[in-house]
């Protein structure tokens, strides 16, 4: 079972080799209440982007400890880049650049971003 996530225009998508989520997280934070990203974190092992290294943009803020990326063509953020404590390379995939997952359905775990 796997699902894909993808930019509007198409230069920039992922294959994620794991079951489509039945939960998202939604974040206060100065970045995600912007862009209103639904986010699913994932190990970046189950992850394969496809996209030309010049397709993606990248942005880091206050600690830097995470990598927000963008397709440098239509703006589109499918996916963002960070670790876990112990290192751990971890993907957060925008759920919201995911075709097949129904945002009507999903469960949203609130996260107050905004106080860490
Ligand atoms: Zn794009």
């Amino acid at each position: 079972m796997s699902y894909s996530a993808s930019c509007h225009c198409g230069a920039v998508s992922a294959d994620i080799a794991e079951e489509l989520p039945a939960r998202g997280m939604s974040c206060n934070c100065s970045i995600c209440r912007r862009k209103g990203t639904v986010l699913h974190f994932t190990p970046a092992a189950n992850v394969q982007i496809a996209a030309a290294d010049e397709a993606i943009g990248s942005y880091r803020f206050n600690r830097h400890v995470i990598e927000h990326q963008f397709c440098r063509v239509c703006g589109c953020s499918p996916f963002a880049r960070g670790s876990t404590p112990d290192g751990g390379e971890m993907i957060a995939v925008n759920l919201r650049c995911v075709p097949d997952c129904d945002l009507d359905v999903l469960e949203i775990d609130r996260v107050d971003g905004a106080s860490f």
